[in-house]
């Protein structure tokens, strides 16, 4: 969460920048702002509202500089309002930085640093950064020195870039949120992420923890201390090239990056099928050899987990535990070196995922991430990467990443359960082919139908067993996070212990079936329609008393890949219907990298 960029170069920094945030939005879009250098002096522009708006005024501006440093905020510390948007200075104006992350001793510093003479001009806790930099300079520090003393005073997590009005250089250190710098010909990028700067170059250097870094426009360099004396190391981490070009992260002539991303799912699809088995086989005697298994994941990943949780027990016959990433520490001491935990993340960078993976391994546990961040942190902390083949994913909620976690873990099942090659891709194929039915236009148009219909309920409940309950609480996530609808997903099997109470006349109920389960979904069905709700069947066939139907044809193992289809259409439908923005929901950011 979170999007922070910078620029050092030769080019004007402001434009470049607000450029740079607008491709990190989808981490954050409750404020924005930027500071740009030059010899004469320190430009800095905030703004409440979006960055094209933010744009226009920054064009209008027109400031002179070419190093600068930018943020683009999801809220953690103090209201959405301009006070506390970034960049925040020091009492003088002449410091200026941007964080992302949550320093948990902010409370303390802000105390200590105003009994020190500082005035605070924000809530948040991240300008505490900017008046421990100039207290350090005050105290006889240089820029660069106060810069390296951050990692004793600041605990929690930080990537932070810091700027002087004395000296034309960005100065970066990250630890516990991601920060990359993309290296250009002559200029540099820092980023919290790779598209950031993407249309400008591929080559990237990811930053270790607590170590400074300075850009100038003579190179990019480690800062090292001997003794007390900062000194210069050209000794960087690896550079590597990234293969994204610049369409996979452009809404390619689509409304918005939701929607393409969801018809983005039939190659996503095919890309694994023909890409994940080779690398799958190098995790299966992993797997199979462990004690116990783990996945762990947050919000839609966390469904994910659950679908593995049923596939394991009804396939591989084995019991894995699926655990909210949150809640991982409360299991951590049951493992040891016969434990493996398979970590689900899009981004690779979700802080709590992250954490889990860390706990893992400290207990001597084998770590296996699968994520479509295949460089992010959790990717190289872990021991084994399973890529998602799914490409970048910008719009907030998660689309492809998910049908490709589910793929991904339908392989593992199917690899453990030691089936024949061709039984492992053959309902991946069903599924990546009836893919092309479910988000045709008419499928798209009849979706649309069953979204207006939704058009002023209240809530909605969504229903399943087994498998097919997974679906019902990723589709209600979806309904949920996209288009404002309270959508409550309940066990098929519940409903009489309770949650019968809810339904109402009218009331929708959406419920998610396969062939097999069909029997018992008509009498769920039934009881509910008895009560007056009205229904809406996803599956095979109509039942008898649907109202509304979405066919979803089996596909074996892969059916939960399918039936979720047509809900991510209906909450971008219903959200447009709406006049909401599907790439935006309110209050919320991708990359969840703060606690
Ligand atoms: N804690 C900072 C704030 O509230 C940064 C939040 C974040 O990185 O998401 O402004």
């Amino acid at each position: 969460m979170c999007g922070i960029a910078g620029y050092v170069g030769s080019r004007d920094a402001a434009p470049l920048i607000v450029d740079c945030l607008k491709r990190l939005e989808y981490r954050g879009y409750d404020s924005c702002g930027i500071a740009v250098v030059d010899s004469h002096g320190m430009f800095v522009r905030k703004s409440v509202g979006s960055l094209d708006a933010f744009r226009e005024a920054i064009e209008a501006a027109s400031p002179a500089g070419s190093v600068g440093i930018g943020h683009t905020r999801w809220a953690t510390h103090g209201k959405v309002d301009q006070r506390n948007a970034h960049p925040h200075l020091s009492c003088d104006g002449s410091i200026a930085i941007v964080h992302n992350g949550v320093i948990n001793n902010a409370d303390r510093l802000r105390v200590q640093l105003t009994r020190e003479g500082h005035t605070f001009a924000s809530d948040t806790d991240s300008e505490v950064i900017a008046h421990l930099l100039e207290q350090g300079v005050k105290d006889g520090a240089s820029f660069e020195r106060a810069f390296l003393a951050l990692p004793e005073q600041l605990l929690g997590t930080y990537a932070v870039l810091a700027m002087s009005r004395d000296s034309e250089v960005v100065l970066a250190m990250r630890k516990g949120s991601p920060l990359v710098v993309g290296i250009g010909d002559g200029e540099y990028f820092p980023a919290s992420d790779i598209p950031s700067f993407l249309p400008n170059t591929s080559r990237v250097v990811y930053l270790g923890e607590n170590e400074g870094f300075v850009l100038s426009r003579n190179g990019m360099e480690r800062l090292d201390l001997e003794g007390d004396r900062v000194v210069h190391r050209a000794d960087l981490p690896a550079s590597q090239f990234v293969n994204l070009s610049p369409e996979s992260i452009s809404k390619g002539g689509f409304e918005h990056f939701m929607i393409k991303e969801i018809l983005d799912q039939a190659s996503g699809l095919e890309r694994l099928i023909q890409g994940a088995p080779d690398l799958i086989g190098d995790v299966v005697p992993v797997l199979r050899d462990a004690r116990d298994i783990i996945f762990v994941g947050a919000g839609t990943s966390y469904h994910a987990c659950l679908f593995g949780e049923y596939l394991f027990a009804s396939v591989v016959r084995r019991h894995v535990d699926a655990i909210v990433s949150s809640d991982f520490e409360h299991h951590a001491e049951l493992l040891d070196s016969h434990s493996v935990v398979v970590a689900l993340s899009q981004s690779g960078e979700t802080l709590d995922t992250l954490e889990a993976v860390r706990m893992a391994q400290d207990r001597g546990a084998r770590t296996i991430a699968v994520t479509n961040g295949e460089l992010s942190s959790m990717a190289r902390l872990a021991q084994h990467v399973i890529p998602l083949f799914a490409g970048p994913e910008l719009a907030v909620a998660a689309t492809k990443s998910y049908t490709a976690q589910l793929a991904i873990l339908a392989l593992f099942g199917e690899g453990l359960a030691n089936q024949r090659p061709s039984a492992v891709g053959r309902p991946l194929w069903q599924a990546h082919d009836a893919l092309f039915n479910l988000t045709s236009e008419a499928a798209r148009h009849h979706t649309r139908e069953v979204a207006r219909e939704l058009l002023g309920a209240p809530a909605v409940f969504l229903t399943g067993r087994g498998r097919h309950y997974v679906t019902a609480l990723e589709a209600a996530l979806k309904l949920k996070e996209v288009a404002g609808l309270r959508a409550e997903a309940l066990h098929g099997g519940e409903m009489k212990h309770g949650t019968l109470a809810l339904i109402e006349d009218g009331t929708p109920a959406i419920h998610f079936f396969d062939e097999q389960e069909s029997p018992r979904t008509e009498v769920a069905a039934s009881e509910l329609k008895s009560r007056g709700a009205r229904i809406i069947s996803v599956g095979p066939r109509p039942l008898a008393s649907s109202d509304q139907h979405i066919r979803v044809d089996d596909a074996g193992i892969a059916t939960p890949i399918v039936q979720v289809i047509p809900m991510q259409i209906l909450a971008y439908e219903l959200a447009k219907l709406k006049s909401m923005d599907p790439d935006r929901p309110r209050n919320l950011a991708k990359s969840v990298t703060v606690p």
